[in-house]
């Protein structure tokens, strides 16, 4: 990793509910995590009279003991008046009071606070992570705020970084930070082609979408968008999902175990713990469990099953729907080129399928949904350093990318240089009888191992109904865009699963990584390429056998005891070279091998004249057939 430039500007996402710090260098953007590894800082902070105040996870963890004098969602209340936060105010434990010139402040500790204040303690605490990650002093940073802040909530958000001994050098829209976290705005510099974006934001607390054009002109002033139109909901989050599950939950309960049963705080406060968690779990399974257990063996468990999720959510998802049809009319209807998606509640496949529908378009999910606007906002501070030029062209494609295959060789699909957009589809199938899941890992690199390559994503294709190894069809298509994102998706032709990842495969290369790759791909070229060829040999060596083993259990009556010896041995020496092989791939001679296969094969031929002379006679199990069947060109890794 480069080092820290002596005087950086880090990217900065003053969140609602998180808040998070980036910075941009030759590796591209990256999130700088706390000294216990989290990216996110909560945006919480407790004020206890006599005490400093206390920011993040702590004053979060201890948010329902010190009620009134924790201060969550502060963002809502910078740079607004006392009076218009009225509504804002109703529903928080803590006192909302009218500070200095009628703006809205709060009463806590014993003491009045601005929100500025308390957005001051976040960023400091930001300050700090970063100084000690970086190991320099960090006075500069790129802020971003919501599109629909008005001049006053942008002034409090720079007086905050002021306060909080931050140069706020630029305030940048949080969705023109997302799209940039793409390099939308960069790639079309470099095309001059216009782009309209719709960024989707659905947090846990709010709902915005906002409609971006891409200004005409260069990117030198770093201002690449235009905010069309926007639309939200202040009050609309993930947080109403899990209060749905809460409300289903305790009406069952009450309904089991009593009408008048109350729920304190403290138990609220769990309630909503399992509902998150159910809800976050059901982004990923079918089903979750919910359990509340009253003391005195009442226990109420239930399973909430994705779909019965998704029909308490589907109302809210629907309001979002709503808000950007709004946006859309309000920006005149235009064509949207690009859906990049923000916020932890995008992670939900039933949102992600209802902004697909309303768009027409594959949403962009390749970047943490969490850390899109704060690598965003780490871009434009490397634009506005002059930074940006380090980070890596996209018009090509720097490494090639493909797959692993059974036994740990690469299939590769994009080859390096590759112009972009580009597109490739290859076919895959299964190596075991009977295998249900293909596990895809997705590579980049010049070398023919897997182990070699760098890993970039991973994931399943499940639920290929049972068949022969080599049967399944597996298609799997890698598609490389204009901003340098890949997307991959396996599908099998007969059942018609399908599963796809996202990822932007440049971030965290640097030139020097892509230089180092392609030396070392030359420097092995030659061990590479004879380990690549006893990995295939084993994957067509063992089809061989298991085909050989099966024609020879049948007829082996049938044959003379001199040539089942010679075949039995032959089929012993191959499967020797396998056994060789998985020891260590490069200790085996790829020519030795290959003889050995040639032997067999020649020999195998009597054993397969006569299965197959059996089975047209009508003899013998019969419906198997005999003979290989089509070695597909390479089997996906098995699990
Ligand atoms: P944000 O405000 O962007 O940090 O989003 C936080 C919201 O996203 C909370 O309501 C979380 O419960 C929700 N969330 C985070 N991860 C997931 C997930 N995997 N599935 C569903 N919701 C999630």
């Amino acid at each position: 990793m480069a080092n820290a430039a002596p005087d950086p500007i880090v990217g900065i996402d003053l969140g609602t509910t998180n808040s998070l710090v980036a910075v941009c260098d030759a590796a591209g953007p990256r999130v700088l995590p706390d000294a216990e590894g989290h990216a996110l800082l909560p945006s919480v902070v407790r004020f206890l009279e006599g005490a400093p105040p206390v920011v993040g996870r702590e004053a979060r963890a201890t948010a329902v003991a010190h009620a009134a004098d924790t201060v969550h969602s502060a963002k809502r209340f910078m740079g607004r008046g006392f009076a218009e936060s009225a509504g804002h105010a109703a529903g928080l434990p803590y006192r909302v009071v009218e500070g200095p010139r009628g703006l809205a402040a709060f009463d806590v500790g014993g003491a009045a606070v601005t929100p500025q204040e308390v957005a001051a303690h976040v960023l400091r605490a930001l300050k700090a992570n970063a100084e000690r990650v970086l190991g320099v002093s960090v006075r500069r940073a790129v802020v971003t705020v919501p599109a629909y802040f008005d001049d006053a909530q942008r002034q409090a958000t720079r007086d905050a970084a002021r306060l909080a001994g931050l140069d706020a050098v630029r305030i940048v829209n949080e969705p023109t930070a997302a799209a940039l976290a793409y390099g939308i705005g960069a790639s079309r510099a470099r095309r001059g082609t216009m782009e309209t974006i719709a960024v989707y934001d659905f947090g846990g607390g709010t709902f915005d979408v906002s409609i971006l054009q891409l200004v005409p002109g260069g990117p030198d002033d770093g201002e690449f968008f235009q905010v069309l139109s926007t639309a939200g909901d202040t009050r609309l989050g993930g947080d109403d999902l899990d209060e749905a599950i809460i409300a289903l939950l305790v009406g069952e309960v009450r309904a089991r175990f009593g009408e008048a049963l109350e729920f304190p705080p403290a138990a609220r406060q769990a309630l909503r713990t399992f509902a998150e968690r159910a809800k976050i779990a059901l982004s990923e399974r079918l089903d979750a469990t919910l359990e509340v257990d009253l003391g005195g063996g009442r226990v109420h468990r239930r399973t909430l099953a994705r779909a019965e999720f998704e029909s308490l959510a589907a109302p809210f998802v629907a309001r979002t729907v709503e808000c950007c049809r709004r946006a859309m009319r309000d920006a005149g209807n235009p064509e949207v080129d690009r859906v990049v998606l923000v916020g932890g509640s995008t992670r939900i496949p039933a949102v992600r399928e209802a902004v697909r529908a309303c768009f027409g378009r594959e949403p962009y999910a390749a970047l943490d949904p969490d850390q899109v606007v704060a690598l965003g906002a780490a871009v434009q501070a490397s634009v506005l350093s002059g930074g940006r030029r380090d980070l890596l062209l996209v018009d090509v494609v720097p490494l090639s990318l493909g797959i692993e295959t059974v036994g740990g060789a690469v299939a590769k699909l994009v080859m390096r240089n590759a112009s972009i957009p580009t597109r490739a589809t290859e076919m895959f199938s299964t190596s075991v009888d009977g295998q249900v899941n293909v596990s895809i890992h997705v590579l980049q690199g010049e070398r023919e191992l897997a182990a070699d390559c760098r890993s970039i994503a991973r994931f399943d294709l499940c639920g290929i109904p049972p068949m022969p190894a080599g049967i399944p069809q597996v298609e799997v298509e890698f598609l490389v865009d204009e901003n340098g994102v890949l997307g991959v998706t396996a599908a099998e032709r007969r059942s018609g699963r399908r599963a796809s990842v996202q990822v932007v495969p440049t971030y965290g290369l640097t030139a020097e990584d892509v230089d180092r790759m392609e030396a070392e791909s030359f420097a092995h070229a030659r061990e590479d390429m004879r380990a690549h060829r006893v990995i295939d040999l084993c994957a067509n060596a063992r089809l061989d056998l298991h085909w050989i083993a099966d024609a020879l259990g049948r007829v082996r009556a049938e044959l003379e005891a001199g040539y089942v010896a010679e075949l039995d041995a032959s089929m012993a020496r191959l499967a020797g070279f396998i056994e060789a092989a998985g020891r260590d791939l490069r200790a085996v001679d790829p020519d030795a091998f290959h003889r050995a296969k040639e032997d067999l094969d020649r020999l195998s031929v009597r054993v397969h004249e006569v299965a197959i002379a059996r089975s047209l006679r009508g003899v013998g199990t019969g419906g198997q057939g005999a003979g290989s069947p089509a070695v597909p060109p390479a089997a996906g890794d098995a699990r």
